[in-house]
């Protein structure tokens, strides 16, 4: 068989620990076999972050902004201990922060939903997609604890010696605690077009969610920068592909969702991005079946699974003991960035690998062939745990019928 040509690179980001044994299982096993991978190569495991003083993050990202699309193992994130372990000279930032900032980009993740693994909300039948802002709100917020009686003022003293504006935020009789939030116009108009664009992506609906008839001016501007853009840019071309914009307060979101079927996305205010992205996620199984894609506002694509480094499997590893780590969202997030490599250069072979890649992946479950954190869930009967390696050995086998 030939193997698949690949016009432009794709930008790979390698990463740590168990993921990193997956990564290269996943290479060897399911892409390099059948495709002529054009990558090029970032090495985003700590070892190396450290070496270069954390360059090769900022490399990586130049790189997914030349090109267009990237995928991204699982890192590190540096905390005390790994400071000792890996012997480090500064507590790098996290990785997906940085690449986050540099792209501008909103973070979409979606379940991947298979037979056998049934959601908990009986009428999810598609997945659900959360995009989640990632800048401002509680996340950067000033906070004081008030001793006692007196009065909290927000000022604004503008930066060109106009007059200040004041407001009262509350007269106090006694102790209490008062919380300064901001956002920027730039950053959730970002939020807004990435928003957009994945819905056009992905053809699908867009929900978006936020409290403004009791935030008249903060979360009131969310709303107002959505419907702006929505009705001056994208109107015409939500229309022609077929899908809608909706907007609605959080609290109905909340109510719709559960009685909704899926298949759709659900932007999110940073907090209730937070809170509801590990509800559904919980709801729809696993952490580990979900897939994570950062989208910028010029449509720029980096894939990855939702999950961490899979540490405690990583040591059973070192020691030599057999693991059952699941790479379902390592293998979608690569065939997520294969299918949009294909897309951009208008490659159908790329494209169809794609599909029969993810396919094979869901025919295996579906078989009853799984590792162990889906065998403990499953609605199948008696289903055959299996290895890391045996599990993706066994997608193979399904992928190479398909080809
Ligand atoms: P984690 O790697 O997501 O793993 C937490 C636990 O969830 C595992 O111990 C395992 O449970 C289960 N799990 C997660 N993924 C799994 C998979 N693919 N297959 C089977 N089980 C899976 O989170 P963590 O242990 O808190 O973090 C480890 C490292 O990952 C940290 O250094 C953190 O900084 C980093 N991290 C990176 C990213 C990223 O790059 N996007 C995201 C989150 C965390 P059992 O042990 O019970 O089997
Ligand atoms: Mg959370």
């Amino acid at each position: 068989m030939e193997k698949i040509r690949m016009q432009t690179p794709l930008v790979e980001m390698d990463g740590d620990e168990m993921t990193r044994i997956l990564w290269q299982m996943i290479k060897d096993e399911l892409l390099l076999p059948f495709v002529e991978l054009n990558t090029e190569y970032y090495d985003l495991g700590l070892e190396r972050r450290n070496e270069t003083d954390d360059q090769i993050t900022i490399d990586s990202a130049n790189a997914a902004m030349k090109y267009g699309v990237a995928v991204k193992c699982a890192t590190i994130t540096p905390n005390a201990a790994r400071m000792t372990e890996y012997d480090l000279k500064e507590m790098w930032k996290s990785p997906n922060g940085t690449i986050r900032a540099m792209l501008d980009g909103t973070v979409f993740r979606t379940p991947i939903v298979v037979k056998g693994i049934e959601p908990c909300v009986k009428n999810w039948k598609k997945p659900i997609t959360i995009a989640r802002h990632a800048y401002g709100d509680v996340y950067k917020n000033a906070e004081m604890v008030i001793p006692g009686a007196g009065e909290v003022k927000l000022v604004y003293v503008p930066a060109d010696g106009s007059p200040e504006q004041t407001v009262s935020v509350h007269n106090f009789d006694g102790c209490g605690i008062v919380q300064g939030l901001h956002n920027l116009d730039h950053s959730i108009e970002s939020f807004a077009k990435s928003c957009f664009e994945y819905a056009l992506d992905t053809k699908q609906d867009l929900w978006f969610s936020t409290k403004d008839t009791i935030s008249k001016k903060y979360d009131h501007r969310f709303k107002d920068i959505f419907a702006d853009l929505y009705e001056n840019q994208y109107k015409a071309r939500f229309e022609e592909v077929g899908i809608t914009y909706f907007y609605t307060l959080i609290d109905d979101a909340v109510a719709r969702i559960m009685k909704a079927e899926g298949g759709f996305i659900w932007a999110c205010k940073n907090y209730d991005g937070d809170v509801m992205s590990d509800m559904v996620s919980s709801a729809f199984g696993s952490l580990a079946m979900m897939t994570s894609v950062l989208v910028s506002p010029d449509g720029k694509y980096e894939y990855e699974a939702a999950h961490g480094t899979v540490q405690r499997h990583y040591y059973k590893h070192l020691k030599g003991e057999e693991t059952s780590t699941n790479s379902v969202a390592t293998i979608f997030a690569w065939s997520g960035a294969l299918r949009k490599r294909g897309e951009l250069d208008g490659s159908k072979e790329l494209m169809d690998f794609a599909d029969k890649l993810e396919k094979a992946t869901l025919d295996t479950i579906e078989s009853g062939k799984m590792t162990k954190d889906l065998a403990l869930i499953t609605s199948i009967q008696n289903p055959e745990v299996l290895n890391s390696q045996d599990f993706i050995l066994a997608i193979r086998k399904n992928l190479e019928t398909m080809l």
